[in-house]
């Protein structure tokens, strides 16, 4: 039944010689999109069949706390044609799109239009506020996807808006506001900026100083931020705040509360944004956010009171998942990009890909990427299944961020000269995979927390 949606869907899309849809119309599409999506069969499940020997090599059986489950290294029916569905949409919007966007600095608003039109930012919201309830596994392949047709940006909206917003609000935030603004966000009614980083504090999350004091049945906000990604659309700010001083806490990561704030209704204060120009994902753009004075309710607090550090690795890990997920995606993109003109440039009358100095980088590009995925999918796994995700998260962020890096750079070497001119579009995608290896978590915390946490090393942050 899914698939007869789909491929309405699809015959919906065909469009004659004067680009206008051969049949139906937009709502006709989004409809038929739902449908196909919502008829997905959810929550995501593992069959727990017998240990079989004669099960197919890309399948094992896994035995943990006496519980057996089917894990599968193969994308079912269902998640292909999800990849297949987003990378369509994705490709609609071409190279010139993006380096448009790129050069301007606006807002990609068309592309944003078009993925709440086709119900794209409802994938993980749950069925009962109307979404199609996917998990994080469908996520990431998704993001994967487009990363991999469109680029990086295009895929980070969809992080913004399912992951930073959705993911988070429907875990932590208190009703009514959960409900209304999960809803309203899977329709594309707003634009979330995640407020973490401080000039001050840097990696260091207990240092922030932006405060959060009591004033009648709410908080008021004060401080500055930095860095904060698409804080110039924002109609919501998830913003992390000091409530009680350091000194005063009883532990050392208790005081932290996150806020979930509209900016559009301020009660009283001022949110004041300065845009930077900066190197990487220039379409949706960072900003410094400065908070006078800002007022928020009390039933805005995401989790409780003082308690953010304990929710920040939630939500962090989900973060570290959806980079990994995009940087894997426009890694893909920029090794097709390389093979595609190694197996077509001819020097010394001879193609490029014939030489090993060229070939052998793009061989290793495609091992260390296939490498990255796989640990990408065992934490959106562990995710979606309640488990610790940690490990597997941070080493898809590391892994992915730089196979992504590595990736571009060596499409720069085979592209020559030309890999530096803007039309190439090569040097914008090396230019934004060079950004998950900074933020949202630099290479040295991830190894700190490997080399601490994981492997007992003494402490160094
Ligand atoms: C384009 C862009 C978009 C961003 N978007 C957002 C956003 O939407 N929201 C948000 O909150 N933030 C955002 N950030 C911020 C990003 O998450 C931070 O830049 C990143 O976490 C690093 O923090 P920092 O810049 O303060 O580096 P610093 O803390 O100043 O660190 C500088 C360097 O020192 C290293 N270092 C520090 N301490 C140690 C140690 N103990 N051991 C080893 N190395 C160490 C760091 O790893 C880093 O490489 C964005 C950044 C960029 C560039």
């Amino acid at each position: 039944m899914q698939s007869f949606y789909y491929w309405l869907h699809v015959y919906c899309l065909l469009r004659d010689s004067n680009n206008t849809p051969k049949f139906g119309c937009r709502i006709t599409h989004s409809f038929l999109l739902q449908l196909s999506i919502f008829s997905y069969h959810r929550p995501f499940q593992f069959s727990s069949s017998p240990i079989n020997l004669l099960t197919p090599p890309a399948t094992a059986i896994v035995q943990r706390n006496g519980v057996s489950s089917l894990l599968s290294y193969e994308e079912s029916e269902d998640q292909k044609l999800l990849r297949e569905t987003a990378g369509q949409l994705a490709s609609q919007f071409n190279d010139e799109y993006w380096r448009a966007r790129d050069s301007d600095g606006e807002f990609p608003r068309e592309y944003f239009d078009a993925l709440a039109r086709d119900g794209w930012f409802n994938l993980n919201v749950p069925a009962e506020l109307g979404g199609t309830n996917l998990g994080m596994i469908e996520t990431s392949i998704v993001m994967h996807e487009v990363a991999k047709k469109a680029g990086m940006a295009a895929s980070d909206i969809i992080m913004a808006i399912c992951v930073f917003a959705i993911q988070t609000i429907k875990t932590f935030a208190k009703e009514p506001l959960r409900s209304d603004l999960v809803r309203e966000l899977g329709q594309g009614k707003h634009i979330m900026a995640f407020c973490l980083t401080e000039p001050g504090a840097g990696v260091n999350t207990l240092d922030i100083s932006t405060t959060a004091t009591k004033e009648g049945d709410g908080y008021v906000i004060n401080g500055g931020k930095i860095w904060i990604t698409l804080a110039h659309e924002a109609t919501l700010m998830n913003v992390v705040t000091r409530t009680t001083p350091k000194n005063l806490a009883k532990k050392r990561s208790d005081g932290l509360t996150l806020f979930l704030l509209d900016t559009r209704n301020l009660k009283h204060g001022e949110i004041r944004k300065k845009r930077i120009d900066d190197l990487s994902m220039r379409a949706l753009g960072s900003n410094e956010v400065f908070f006078d004075n800002v007022y928020v309710p009390s039933e805005n607090i995401l989790g409780e009171l003082d308690k953010g550090w304990e929710i920040l690795p939630s939500l962090l890990n989900a973060e570290r998942i959806s980079t990994a997920s995009t940087s894997i995606g426009l890694g893909e993109l920029v090794l097709e990009k390389a093979c595609n003109y190694a197996r077509s440039r001819q020097v010394f009358s001879r193609l490029i890909g014939a030489n090993q100095a060229i070939q052998f980088p793009l061989a290793r590009s495609k091992a260390d990427l296939e490498c990255a995925w796989a640990v990408a999918q065992k934490a959106a796994w562990e995710f979606d299944n309640g488990r610790d995700c940690s490990l597997a998260a941070n080493i898809a962020a590391y892994m992915g961020a730089r196979a992504a890096f590595n990736a571009s750079d060596r499409a720069i070497q085979t592209y020559g000269g030309l890999g530096f001119a803007k039309t190439s579009d090569i040097e914008r995608h090396w230019r934004d995979s060079r950004l998950f290896r900074t933020g949202p978590v630099p290479e040295e915390m991830v190894l700190n927390f490997l080399g601490q946490r994981v492997l007992g090393l003494p402490r160094s942050y």
